[in-house]
C-alpha cells in the first residue's frame, strides 16, 4: 500500500469545468479502492466550500503573507479524504476556478496555483504535523507543476508522478512573475520553468516529476510530434524514457445509464428499447418535432476551437438537410455560442442549442442521442465518447488522441469481427465529419447492425479498475526511480 497524494484544481462532484474534474473525482476513489492510502487536495473555492457539509480545520501555513488553512473533508458519498486549501483571498469570489465570470483569466493565477503548490510541498514533505507523509505525490496539469519542481531541490522528498491532461494549458506568465513567487534562482533554465523568457508552470511537471504520464497511450505518443506538442516536443522527448499514457477511465457509479438517476428511463445492453423514451422526454423538453425514429445527433463540449467546432459550424448547411436533430450544449468562445445560437433560431425544428455548463443535461443528452459528434483536432483523452460508448449512443470521432484508442470504425471488416464501436473520420476536414455522419446515418437505417454497435459500444471495459492498476504500478516504479 503506497500513502499518495493526489493534488488538483478541480474535482467533480465539488467542481468541474471538463476531464479533469470527473479524473481528479473518480480516479483517487478508484485507488481507495484498491487499498491505497490516497488524500485529494483541491483548493477551497466558493464553489467547493458550498457543495461541502462539514470541514474541519487541521494546518495553517503563511504564503506570501497570505494566511491559508487545510480544511479536512470527504468527497460525498465516499469515504475519501480531501484536503482544501483555504485562502479566502485567493479563492473565494464568483467565477470559475480559473477565469472571471467573463471568461478572463484571473489576474493573479500564478500567485493562486503557486500558494497551492507551496502548500502541497509542505504536506509532502510532512511539515505541517499531519502525521501523514506521501510516499508519491501525483500531480495534475499546470495548476500543480511548481510542486514536483520545488520537490525536486528537497533530499528527502516522496515520489512524484505528474499527469497531462491538456498540454495546450500550460501556465505561461512573465519574467517578473518568477521574481515575485520568489521562487529558486535555479529553476530558471532552459532545463527548468523558462520556456522562452517566461515562466511555464508545466515544465515544473515536465521536467522535474520522477513520472510524467498523459491521459491516453496515443496522446503519449503524438505529444512527441511538433503538431500536438505546443513547442514542448523537445522537453517531453528528453522524458521519453519516463513517459507514459494511462487511459482515463469511467465514474460508473456516475456514468451508467442502468443507474442514472439523471435520466427519465434506466436501459442497459438487454432494454435498449427504453433508450427512446429519454429520447422522447428531451425532444418534448427542448421544443424539437417528437419524433422516435428520427436520428439524433449530440454534442457536449467546452465551445472551443480544439473541439472542432470550425467544421461543425461548416457542416451545417448540410446536416440540416439530412433529416436529424442536433443537440448542442457548452459554453466557451463566445463567436461558436453566438452563431451556434443563431443557427439554433433560424432552424430550431433541427437544432437546439443550449449555452449552459449542465451535468443533468449533459446525462440526458447521452442517453438521449442515437450518435454523439466529437471531430476534435487533439483529443488529450476524452471523456464524452467514452460516456456515449457506455450509452450506447454510437461516437463520431477523428481518429486522434484517446479517441483513437478507443473507438473503433465500422468499417465492413471491423462489422463483420464485432469490433467496430463508432465511426472515424479520415481527416479532420467539414466533407470528412459529412462523409463520416452520413455513413453513421446509413447504418442507423440498418437497425440489426445498428444493434450490434451499441452492443460492442457498451460492452467495452472502460471502467477504472484497470487503469488503477496500471497507475499503482507506476506509482512504485516512481518510487523505486527516485
Ligand atoms: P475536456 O476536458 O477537454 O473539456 P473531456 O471530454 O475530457 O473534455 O471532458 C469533458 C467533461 O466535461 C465531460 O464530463 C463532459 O460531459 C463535461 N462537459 C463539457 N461541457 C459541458 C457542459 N456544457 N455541460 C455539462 N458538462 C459538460
Amino acid at each position: 500500500m503506497s500513502k499518495v497524494l493526489y493534488i488538483s484544481s478541480e474535482a467533480c462532484p465539488f467542481i468541474k469545468t471538463g476531464g479533469l474534474g470527473d479524473v481528479a473525482g473518480s480516479l483517487p476513489k478508484a485507488l481507495l479502492e484498491q487499498a491505497q492510502d490516497v488524500r485529494l487536495l483541491l483548493p477551497a473555492y466558493s464553489e467547493v466550500l458550498k457543495n461541502t457539509q462539514k470541514t474541519k480545520k487541521i494546518a495553517v501555513a503563511t504564503y506570501y503573507n497570505l494566511s491559508v488553512q487545510i480544511l479536512e473533508t470527504c468527497l460525498p458519498d465516499s469515504k475519501l479524504v480531501v484536503w482544501l486549501v483555504d485562502c479566502p483571498a485567493l479563492f473565494i469570489r464568483s467565477g470559475g476556478p480559473y477565469m472571471d465570470d467573463n471568461g478572463h483569466e484571473w489576474h493573479d493565477n500564478a500567485l493562486r496555483f503557486a500558494v497551492f503548490c507551496h502548500m502541497a510541498v509542505d504536506i509532502a514533505l510532512n511539515n505541517l504535523q499531519l502525521n501523514w507523509r506521501p510516499d508519491v505525490v501525483h500531480c495534475n496539469d499546470w495548476q500543480t507543476g511548481l510542486v514536483p519542481a520545488l520537490l525536486s531541490m528537497k533530499r528527502e522528498r516522496p515520489a512524484t508522478v505528474f499527469t497531462i491532461h491538456n498540454l495546450a494549458y500550460q501556465g505561461l506568465f512573465d519574467r517578473q512573475t518568477f521574481i515575485d513567487l520568489q521562487l529558486p534562482n535555479e529553476l530558471w533554465q532552459m532545463d527548468g520553468l523558462e520556456f522562452y523568457d517566461q515562466l511555464s508552470f508545466i515544465k515544473g511537471g515536465i521536467v522535474y516529476a520522477d513520472k510524467v504520464t498523459t491521459v491516453s497511450p496515443n496522446y503519449a505518443d503524438e505529444i512527441l510530434l511538433p503538431k500536438y506538442s505546443y513547442g514542448l516536443a523537445g522537453v517531453l522527448k528528453k522524458r521519453h524514457k519516463d513517459l507514459s499514457g494511462i487511459l482515463n477511465g469511467i465514474d460508473e457509479m456516475l456514468w451508467n445509464p442502468n443507474t442514472d438517476n439523471y435520466i427519465k428511463k434506466t436501459y442497459n445492453q438487454h432494454s435498449l428499447n427504453n433508450k427512446r423514451t429519454n429520447k422522447i422526454k428531451l425532444q418534448k423538453e427542448l421544443s424539437l418535432p417528437i419524433d422516435r425514429t428520427i436520428p439524433v445527433l449530440g454534442i457536449i463540449s467546452r465551445l472551443v476551437d480544439q473541439k472542432g467546432f470550425d467544421i461543425i459550424l461548416q457542416s451545417l448547411p448540410s446536416l440540416i438537410t439530412l433529416q436529424v436533430q442536433l443537440i448542442v450544449l457548452g459554453t466557451g468562445d463566445k463567436h461558436y455560442e453566438i452563431k451556434l445560437a443563431e443557427w439554433s433560431q433560424v432552424y430550431p425544428e433541427y437544432i437546439k442549442v443550449i449555452i449552459d455548463f449542465n451535468e443533468a443535461l449533459a446525462h440526458q443528452i447521452e442517453a438521449a442521442s442515437d450518435i454523439f459528434i466529437m471531430p476534435s483536432t487533439f483529443e488529450p483523452c476524452g471523456l464524452n465518447q467514452l460516456y456515449s460508448l457506455r450509452y450506447g449512443t454510437i461516437p463520431v470521432v477523428t481518429p486522434v488522441g484517446g479517441l483513437a484508442d478507443t473507438v473503433t470504425d465500422a468499417s465492413k471488416e471491423n462489422i463483420a469481427n464485432n469490433t467496430a464501436n463508432g465511426v472515424v473520420l479520415t481527416e479532420h476536414t467539414c466533407t470528412a465529419l459529412l462523409v463520416a455522419i452520413k455513413r453513421a446515418l446509413s447504418l442507423y437505417k440498418k437497425p440489426k447492425t445498428w444493434r450490434q454497435l451499441q452492443m460492442t459500444a457498451m460492452s467495452g471495459d472502460f471502467s477504472w479498475q484497470t487503469s488503477a492498476a496500471r497507475y499503482i504500478t507506476l506509482y512504485q516504479q516512481a518510487i523505486e526511480k527516485r
